[in-house]
């Protein structure tokens, strides 16, 4: 198998610029200004201080999520072609997923983050929907989670509803007739842009890792590997599940995104 590690290294480099960019230039820009009018340095030294220790915080937290990524792989080139696939198309992609879904025993885990918003429906994205929400209803033994972002909530459907709406009218049949469909918001923030990646965990035994960057890339990786699955994307998945409120309280307007 083939992976792109120069493209990928490449799309994570200028994350971690465009990061350093919109975070450190308005804090020197500040200090800077604040020197020249009181021309204190009293002021401006705790200041470029605070802004170099929020560097480095960043700094340790990018270096985490480089090791997530050499992790995964070393991890993807102990596995065969069997094992592994990339995907560059999203209709291959959802055509696997659901064939994983369908086999699913026990859990189907979902999130949905991304950078950019879709402004186009997408039909294969929409039928993967409805076979998620069909797999929990078959058997209330199975339990579904997804995780979405306040911008992929508001993403425009064929019926012309949106996203975040037609998830939360399957949480509420999934409440009536009592099975598992639960979904949760995570609210954007700057730094999730080295975050946004979304991940499909299905029963610890397999995943799907897709990478977001322009509206037109698609990358993804489909591995069966209990030791991913069932370590650190689980725990990842975990932390943002706990991070995200209820999709309910989101239309409510009880949360902290902006839309
Ligand atoms: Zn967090
Ligand atoms: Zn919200």
């Amino acid at each position: 198998m083939n992976i792109d590690t120069s493209g990928l290294l490449a799309k994570w480099t200028r994350r971690v610029l465009y990061f350093g960019l919109i975070a450190g230039v308005p804090v020197v820009a500040v200090a800077a200004l604040l020197n020249q009018l009181f021309f204190s340095l009293a002021l401006a030294v705790p200041l470029l201080l605070a802004a170099n220790a929020f560097a480095l915080a960043s700094v340790d937290q990018m270096r985490r999520r480089f090791d997530d990524v050499d992790r995964l792989r070393d991890e993807i080139r102990h596995f065969g072609s069997n094992n592994a696939r990339i995907y560059r198309n999203d209709t291959d992609f959802y055509a696997d997923v659901r064939g994983s879904v369908a086999r699913a025993r026990e859990s189907v885990w979902v999130s949905y983050i991304r950078q950019f918003r879709e402004n186009a429906p997408r039909a294969e994205f929409e039928r993967h929907l409805e076979a998620c929400f069909e797999w929990a209803r078959s058997d209330s033994r199975h339990v579904f989670r997804r995780i979405m972002s306040n911008g992929t909530a508001a993403e425009p459907m064929t019926t012309g509803r949106l996203f975040g709406e037609q998830q939360l009218q399957y949480v509420a049949a999934a409440e009536a007739g009592g099975f598992n469909y639960l979904a949760k918001v995570l609210t954007w923030m700057p730094m999730h842009n080295t975050d946004s990646y979304s991940m499909i965990l299905i029963d610890d035994e397999e995943f799907y890792f897709v990478l977001s960057g322009a509206e037109d890339e698609f990358w993804a990786l489909h591995v069966n590997s209990r030791n991913l699955a069932a370590g650190p994307l689980r725990d990842r998945f975990n932390h943002l599940w706990h991070d995200a409120h209820s999709l309910r309280a989101h239309y409510e307007g009880r949360c902290e995104c902006d839309v």
